[in-house]
Protein backbone atom coordinates (compact mmCIF):
# COMPACT_ATOMS: atom_id res chain seq x y z
CA UNK A 1 0.00 0.00 0.00
CA UNK A 2 1.21 3.35 -0.36
CA UNK A 3 1.14 6.63 0.88
CA UNK A 4 1.73 9.93 0.26
CA UNK A 5 3.82 11.86 2.67
CA UNK A 6 4.88 15.83 2.43
CA UNK A 7 4.88 15.51 -1.69
CA UNK A 8 6.29 11.91 -1.79
CA UNK A 9 4.67 8.40 -2.65
CA UNK A 10 6.50 6.06 -0.48
CA UNK A 11 5.57 2.30 0.64
CA UNK A 12 3.06 2.34 3.86
CA UNK A 13 5.87 0.96 6.11
CA UNK A 14 8.52 3.44 4.96
CA UNK A 15 6.29 6.20 6.07
CA UNK A 16 7.35 7.92 8.88
CA UNK A 17 6.63 10.86 10.87
CA UNK A 18 8.69 12.30 13.73
CA UNK A 19 7.11 11.56 17.41
CA UNK A 20 7.10 15.17 17.76
CA UNK A 21 4.77 15.84 15.22
CA UNK A 22 1.72 17.95 16.79
CA UNK A 23 -0.28 15.73 15.34
CA UNK A 24 0.76 12.97 17.48
CA UNK A 25 1.84 15.17 20.56
CA UNK A 26 -1.18 17.36 20.60
CA UNK A 27 -3.90 16.37 18.26
CA UNK A 28 -3.30 19.41 16.57
CA UNK A 29 -4.38 18.90 13.02
CA UNK A 30 -7.49 17.97 10.62
CA UNK A 31 -8.25 15.50 8.76
CA UNK A 32 -11.23 14.85 5.37
CA UNK A 33 -12.26 11.43 3.77
CA UNK A 34 -13.88 11.32 0.87
CA UNK A 35 -14.73 8.29 -1.30
CA UNK A 36 -13.88 7.99 -5.15
CA UNK A 37 -17.34 6.10 -7.28
CA UNK A 38 -17.33 5.35 -10.75
CA UNK A 39 -14.00 7.09 -11.57
CA UNK A 40 -14.64 10.48 -9.62
CA UNK A 41 -14.35 11.69 -6.06
CA UNK A 42 -17.83 12.13 -4.94
CA UNK A 43 -18.15 16.21 -4.22
CA UNK A 44 -14.69 16.52 -4.10
CA UNK A 45 -14.30 20.81 -4.55
CA UNK A 46 -16.57 20.57 -1.36
CA UNK A 47 -14.60 18.45 0.94
CA UNK A 48 -11.16 20.11 0.11
CA UNK A 49 -13.01 23.68 0.48
CA UNK A 50 -14.13 22.45 4.15
CA UNK A 51 -10.59 21.25 4.37
CA UNK A 52 -9.31 24.69 3.40
CA UNK A 53 -12.04 26.49 6.07
CA UNK A 54 -10.70 24.11 8.94
CA UNK A 55 -6.97 25.13 8.12
CA UNK A 56 -7.73 28.60 8.39
CA UNK A 57 -9.87 28.08 11.46
CA UNK A 58 -6.48 26.92 13.19
CA UNK A 59 -4.02 29.12 11.27
CA UNK A 60 -2.19 26.23 8.97
CA UNK A 61 -0.82 28.14 6.03
CA UNK A 62 -1.29 25.60 3.70
CA UNK A 63 -3.69 25.25 0.13
CA UNK A 64 -5.95 22.49 0.41
CA UNK A 65 -6.65 22.86 -3.55
CA UNK A 66 -3.26 21.79 -4.17
CA UNK A 67 -3.95 18.40 -3.01
CA UNK A 68 -6.29 17.68 -5.99
CA UNK A 69 -3.72 17.61 -8.43
CA UNK A 70 -1.68 15.10 -6.11
CA UNK A 71 -4.41 12.85 -5.50
CA UNK A 72 -4.20 11.50 -8.90
CA UNK A 73 -0.32 11.07 -8.59
CA UNK A 74 -1.32 8.68 -4.97
CA UNK A 75 -4.26 7.18 -6.80
CA UNK A 76 -1.59 6.30 -9.76
CA UNK A 77 0.78 4.73 -7.23
CA UNK A 78 -1.98 2.47 -5.73
CA UNK A 79 -3.01 1.40 -8.57
CA UNK A 80 -6.43 2.58 -7.39
CA UNK A 81 -7.50 5.47 -10.36
CA UNK A 82 -10.93 4.57 -11.65
CA UNK A 83 -11.08 2.26 -8.77
CA UNK A 84 -13.95 2.32 -6.13
CA UNK A 85 -12.51 3.41 -2.71
CA UNK A 86 -11.91 5.91 0.24
CA UNK A 87 -9.64 8.30 0.27
CA UNK A 88 -7.88 9.74 3.67
CA UNK A 89 -6.57 13.19 3.85
CA UNK A 90 -4.79 13.94 7.19
CA UNK A 91 -2.48 17.84 7.53
CA UNK A 92 -1.49 18.31 11.36
CA UNK A 93 1.00 21.80 12.05
CA UNK A 94 3.90 20.00 11.63
CA UNK A 95 6.98 19.09 14.16
CA UNK A 96 8.35 21.64 16.79
CA UNK A 97 9.78 21.54 20.50
CA UNK A 98 6.52 20.63 22.42
CA UNK A 99 5.07 24.30 23.59
CA UNK A 100 1.13 24.93 23.26
CA UNK A 101 1.07 27.90 21.36
CA UNK A 102 1.83 27.81 17.56
CA UNK A 103 4.90 27.58 16.51
CA UNK A 104 7.19 30.40 14.31
CA UNK A 105 8.32 28.06 11.83
CA UNK A 106 5.90 25.08 11.10
CA UNK A 107 6.17 22.92 7.68
CA UNK A 108 2.64 20.90 8.06
CA UNK A 109 2.94 17.30 7.73
CA UNK A 110 0.35 16.13 4.88
CA UNK A 111 -0.57 12.60 4.91
CA UNK A 112 -2.95 10.67 2.15
CA UNK A 113 -3.55 6.77 1.68
CA UNK A 114 -6.72 5.54 -0.29
CA UNK A 115 -7.63 1.91 0.05
CA UNK A 116 -10.43 0.03 -2.26
CA UNK A 117 -14.02 0.35 -0.87
CA UNK A 118 -17.20 -0.17 -2.75
CA UNK A 119 -19.90 1.19 -0.90
CA UNK A 120 -23.68 -0.33 -0.62
CA UNK A 121 -25.66 0.96 -3.59
CA UNK A 122 -28.05 1.54 -0.85
CA UNK A 123 -27.14 1.90 2.77
CA UNK A 124 -29.74 -0.99 3.91
CA UNK A 125 -28.48 -0.73 8.05
CA UNK A 126 -31.27 -0.15 9.58
CA UNK A 127 -29.45 1.38 12.73
CA UNK A 128 -30.17 1.18 16.16
CA UNK A 129 -28.89 4.26 17.99
CA UNK A 130 -28.16 5.24 21.67
CA UNK A 131 -28.26 8.92 23.13
CA UNK A 132 -25.92 10.67 25.05
CA UNK A 133 -24.99 13.50 26.15
CA UNK A 134 -22.71 15.65 23.48
CA UNK A 135 -19.38 16.55 25.84
CA UNK A 136 -17.43 17.16 23.07
CA UNK A 137 -15.73 21.04 22.69
CA UNK A 138 -17.50 23.78 21.07
CA UNK A 139 -15.68 23.75 17.90
CA UNK A 140 -17.29 20.87 16.48
CA UNK A 141 -17.30 22.83 13.07
CA UNK A 142 -13.56 22.04 12.65
CA UNK A 143 -12.77 18.26 11.50
CA UNK A 144 -9.99 17.66 13.48
CA UNK A 145 -8.04 14.81 14.12
CA UNK A 146 -8.29 14.98 18.16
CA UNK A 147 -10.97 12.76 18.06
CA UNK A 148 -11.63 11.00 21.71
CA UNK A 149 -14.83 12.45 22.30
CA UNK A 150 -15.99 11.00 19.30
CA UNK A 151 -14.49 7.64 19.88
CA UNK A 152 -15.56 7.06 23.41
CA UNK A 153 -19.06 8.21 22.83
CA UNK A 154 -19.14 5.73 19.30
CA UNK A 155 -17.22 3.10 22.18
CA UNK A 156 -20.46 3.16 23.78
CA UNK A 157 -22.75 2.52 20.80
CA UNK A 158 -20.32 -0.59 20.39
CA UNK A 159 -20.53 -1.73 23.93
CA UNK A 160 -24.31 -1.54 23.70
CA UNK A 161 -24.50 -3.23 19.93
CA UNK A 162 -25.61 0.02 18.82
CA UNK A 163 -24.26 1.37 15.09
CA UNK A 164 -24.63 4.89 16.42
CA UNK A 165 -24.61 7.62 19.68
CA UNK A 166 -26.82 10.10 18.97
CA UNK A 167 -25.76 13.39 20.89
CA UNK A 168 -27.47 16.01 22.71
CA UNK A 169 -26.25 19.05 24.24
CA UNK A 170 -28.52 22.19 25.35
CA UNK A 171 -31.56 19.91 25.73
CA UNK A 172 -31.34 19.74 21.94
CA UNK A 173 -30.39 17.03 19.36
CA UNK A 174 -26.94 17.73 18.23
CA UNK A 175 -25.16 15.45 15.39
CA UNK A 176 -24.32 11.83 15.84
CA UNK A 177 -20.33 10.67 16.59
CA UNK A 178 -19.28 10.52 13.17
CA UNK A 179 -22.34 11.41 10.79
CA UNK A 180 -24.90 13.82 11.03
CA UNK A 181 -28.81 13.03 12.33
CA UNK A 182 -31.92 13.83 10.58
CA UNK A 183 -35.40 13.61 12.27
CA UNK A 184 -38.66 13.48 10.15
CA UNK A 185 -42.13 15.05 12.38
CA UNK A 186 -45.05 15.61 10.67
CA UNK A 187 -43.60 15.49 6.69
CA UNK A 188 -40.98 17.82 7.89
CA UNK A 189 -37.08 16.96 7.87
CA UNK A 190 -35.50 18.37 10.50
CA UNK A 191 -31.76 18.79 11.41
CA UNK A 192 -29.29 21.05 13.63
CA UNK A 193 -28.12 23.96 11.57
CA UNK A 194 -24.87 24.19 10.84
CA UNK A 195 -23.09 26.36 13.94
CA UNK A 196 -20.06 25.52 15.95
CA UNK A 197 -21.99 22.32 17.73
CA UNK A 198 -21.91 20.04 14.34
CA UNK A 199 -19.34 18.94 11.49
CA UNK A 200 -21.56 20.47 8.52
CA UNK A 201 -21.04 17.27 6.57
CA UNK A 202 -20.75 16.80 3.30
CA UNK A 203 -23.61 14.02 2.90
CA UNK A 204 -25.95 16.34 5.03
CA UNK A 205 -25.38 20.03 2.83
CA UNK A 206 -26.77 17.02 -0.40
CA UNK A 207 -29.38 15.68 1.69
CA UNK A 208 -30.90 19.28 2.35
CA UNK A 209 -30.57 20.45 -1.64
CA UNK A 210 -32.09 16.94 -2.21
CA UNK A 211 -34.96 17.86 -0.06
CA UNK A 212 -35.11 21.28 -1.86
CA UNK A 213 -35.39 19.61 -5.12
CA UNK A 214 -37.84 17.40 -3.96
CA UNK A 215 -39.89 19.37 -2.73
CA UNK A 216 -39.49 17.88 0.56
CA UNK A 217 -40.01 20.07 3.43
CA UNK A 218 -36.95 20.81 5.08
CA UNK A 219 -35.88 22.62 8.71
CA UNK A 220 -32.15 23.67 9.65
CA UNK A 221 -33.51 23.04 13.22
CA UNK A 222 -32.74 21.42 16.33
CA UNK A 223 -35.27 18.25 17.49
CA UNK A 224 -35.16 18.74 21.57
CA UNK A 225 -34.62 15.66 23.93
CA UNK A 226 -38.33 15.41 24.79
CA UNK A 227 -39.81 15.73 21.64
CA UNK A 228 -38.37 12.35 20.52
CA UNK A 229 -41.57 10.57 21.36
CA UNK A 230 -43.18 12.34 18.37
CA UNK A 231 -40.59 11.62 15.78
CA UNK A 232 -41.96 9.26 12.87
CA UNK A 233 -37.98 8.71 11.33
CA UNK A 234 -34.45 9.60 11.40
CA UNK A 235 -31.56 8.91 9.76
CA UNK A 236 -28.35 9.24 9.92
CA UNK A 237 -25.74 10.64 6.51
CA UNK A 238 -21.99 10.58 6.47
CA UNK A 239 -19.85 10.00 3.26
CA UNK A 240 -19.57 6.28 3.91
CA UNK A 241 -22.52 5.70 6.21
CA UNK A 242 -24.43 7.74 2.91
CA UNK A 243 -28.19 8.15 4.36
CA UNK A 244 -28.57 4.94 6.86
CA UNK A 245 -32.14 4.69 8.44
CA UNK A 246 -32.91 4.57 12.33
CA UNK A 247 -34.41 1.25 13.53
CA UNK A 248 -34.39 2.52 16.84
CA UNK A 249 -33.64 5.37 18.96
CA UNK A 250 -33.06 4.15 22.47
CA UNK A 251 -36.21 2.12 23.73
CA UNK A 252 -38.10 3.80 21.25
CA UNK A 253 -38.65 1.62 18.34
CA UNK A 254 -39.45 3.59 15.28
CA UNK A 255 -39.30 0.80 12.39
CA UNK A 256 -39.20 -2.83 12.89
CA UNK A 257 -36.42 -4.75 11.47
CA UNK A 258 -37.07 -4.23 7.45
CA UNK A 259 -39.17 -1.34 7.09
CA UNK A 260 -38.10 2.17 7.04
CA UNK A 261 -39.93 5.37 6.67
CA UNK A 262 -41.21 6.96 3.34
CA UNK A 263 -39.27 9.83 3.59
CA UNK A 264 -35.91 8.21 4.21
CA UNK A 265 -36.56 5.90 1.47
CA UNK A 266 -37.21 8.43 -0.84
CA UNK A 267 -33.94 10.31 -0.34
CA UNK A 268 -32.06 7.29 -0.03
CA UNK A 269 -33.05 6.83 -3.73
CA UNK A 270 -32.73 10.26 -4.78
CA UNK A 271 -29.39 9.83 -2.94
CA UNK A 272 -28.45 6.89 -5.45
CA UNK A 273 -28.97 8.97 -8.80
CA UNK A 274 -26.59 11.57 -8.00
CA UNK A 275 -23.80 8.83 -7.69
N1 LIG B 1 -20.32 14.51 11.96
C1 LIG B 1 -19.19 13.95 12.41
C2 LIG B 1 -18.80 14.14 13.84
C3 LIG B 1 -18.38 13.19 11.54
O1 LIG B 1 -17.23 12.65 11.97
C4 LIG B 1 -18.80 13.01 10.19
C5 LIG B 1 -18.02 12.17 9.23
N2 LIG B 1 -16.67 12.46 9.23
C6 LIG B 1 -19.99 13.62 9.77
C7 LIG B 1 -20.72 14.37 10.68
C8 LIG B 1 -20.48 13.48 8.35
O2 LIG B 1 -19.72 14.26 7.46
P1 LIG B 1 -19.58 13.88 5.92
O3 LIG B 1 -20.96 13.78 5.38
O4 LIG B 1 -18.84 15.04 5.32
O5 LIG B 1 -18.84 12.61 5.84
Amino acid sequence: NKVYLNGNIVDAEEAKISVFDRGFIFGDGLYEVMVQINGSFFYEKEHLERLQYGLQAINIDFNAAFLKKEIPKLLHAAQLTAIDCMLYIQITRGVAPRQHSFPQQCQPTVMMYAIPKVLPVINEINAKVLTRKDFRWSRCDIKMTSLLGNVMLNEEAMQHECYETILHRNGVYTEASHSNVFFVKEDVVYTHKANEHILNGITRIVVIELCNSLGIPLKEEAIAVEEIEHIDEAFLTGTSTQIASIQQIDDKLLYSENEKGPITKKLQEAFLKLK
